[in-house]
């Protein structure tokens, strides 16, 4: 976009984003950690490098060059934590005439028919206030294109003015972020990632408290077992989108549920799978430095989520788990994991190894001390050593 020799006219690439946050302005004594993890993560997406990334007055402010998508910045800013919105804007020099040409040629790059101008002034010595600001730029949108009209509630655009001392922003679009506090590398936890719809979901929350999710997945080794592989990896490459690094660890399976058939009966199986999952991914966690397991269970929404159930199986958790899905409903779960792009992965067809021999009759109110003694009888040990042995790590960035 080009403004064609006005006086005073800074050239309108390289392509700025106005990046706004939200929970981050509520912490004092370390806001500015919280707005440098917020920058690095965004930094490390861009596959190039960027023209500057500052703060400035509460926001930030990421200019790009011309090598770099601006459409890859969008997604990126999208899907990054700790990003409330954001507005793809222009910066120019902050004189009114500049500010004026500048709205009216955005303004011409796009079609509506009501609109509001709404101004901030960033600084106070300016010589005019934000009321003639609005005034005259709304007059000039007006002018070059007279079918146009102002108004204040619902406008079909909002041209945004944000005028510093000696440059000013100008946009027309603002899109919404993910919310929420950045990832923090060192703030690491262990995510029970099945080829569910939970999960993932169950991870994502955990990004969006500032967590660092490692991903750790027990397979079943049956003809199914490439098509759940690809399927995780799927879900975990999606995932990766909103973590700066993101590991999974697949952890075999197979040779721990032969026993855990052979020795438990078949309506405590599915309760000795959870707990043994649970004990196994605690090595996977500590080796990670991770300090939580993280599930995807929801209270009461199948037979191993009772509330009793859930108690046998967090005792004797190596770690102390979370389950932030735990008080969902499956459509609060599956708006979000349409929103995250999880639910077409999820929905794929597959068997889990906790979705063969489901018994028709499962323990609703399992006793922990029945399942210790079922367990006794294997050799957790050995086998879960061997297990972690042969897991397969993948990693995206
Ligand atoms: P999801 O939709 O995530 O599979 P679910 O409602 O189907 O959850 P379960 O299959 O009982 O519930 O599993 C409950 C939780 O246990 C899952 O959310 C996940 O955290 C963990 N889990 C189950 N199976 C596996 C697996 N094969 N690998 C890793 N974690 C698993
Ligand atoms: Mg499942």
């Amino acid at each position: 976009m080009q403004a064609g020799g006005q006086p005073g006219y800074i050239v309108l690439k390289p392509q700025l984003f106005v990046v706004h946050y939200d929970e981050i302005a509520l912490k004092s004594g370390n806001r500015r950690q919280f707005e440098q993890l917020l920058m690095t993560n965004i930094q490390r997406k861009i596959s190039e490098d960027v023209a500057s990334f500052r703060r400035e007055s509460g926001q930030l402010t990421l200019e790009i060059t011309s090598a770099t998508d601006a459409q890859e910045v969008e997604a990126i800013l999208g899907s990054t934590p700790g990003v409330a919105y954001f507005s793809p804007a222009v910066k120019v020099s902050s004189s009114i005439e500049v500010m004026t040409s500048t709205a009216v040629e955005l303004a011409a790059a796009i079609e509506f028919d009501t609109f509001k101008i709404l101004t901030r002034r960033r600084n106070k010595t300016l010589p005019f206030r934000s009321l003639e600001v609005n005034q005259r730029l709304g007059a000039a949108v007006i002018e070059a294109k007279p079918e146009r009209r102002a108004r204040m509630t619902d406008p079909d655009v909002t041209i945004k003015v944000e005028i510093h001392k000696e440059h000013a922003y100008l946009s027309v679009r603002r899109v919404a972020g993910v919310g929420g506090l950045p990832t923090n590398p060192s703030q690491k936890v262990a995510v029970l990632l099945s080829g569910g719809l939970d999960s993932p979901v169950a991870a994502y929350m955990m990004m969006k408290r500032g967590c660092t999710a490692i991903l750790v997945h027990f397979q079943n080794q049956n003809q199914m077992t490439q098509s759940v592989e690809d399927k995780v990896v799927q879900l975990a490459k999606q995932l990766s989108r909103y973590q700066r690094r993101t590991r999974l660890v697949v952890v075999p399976f197979d040779a721990l549920q032969q026993e855990i058939i052979k020795h438990v009966r078949s309506e405590l199986r599915m309760l000795v799978y959870r707990r043994v999952m649970l004990r196994l991914a605690g090595v996977v966690a500590k080796r990670n430095r991770a300090r939580f397991l993280v599930t995807g269970d929801c209270l009461s929404q199948v037979a191993s989520q009772t509330y009793e159930n859930l108690d046998a199986t967090y005792q004797d958790a190596p770690l102390h788990v979370f389950s932030p899905l735990i008080g969902l409903d499956k459509k609060e779960i599956t708006a979000i994991s349409r929103m995250i792009g999880t639910y077409d992965i999820s929905s794929l067809p597959y068997e889990d190894c906790c979705s063969f021999f489901v018994p028709k009759h499962p323990e609703l109110r399992a006793d922990v001390d029945t399942l210790r003694e079922c367990e006794a009888a294997i050799d957790l040990k050995g086998l879960g050593e061997a297990a972690i042995t042969a897991a397969q790590t993948h990693e995206w960035k």
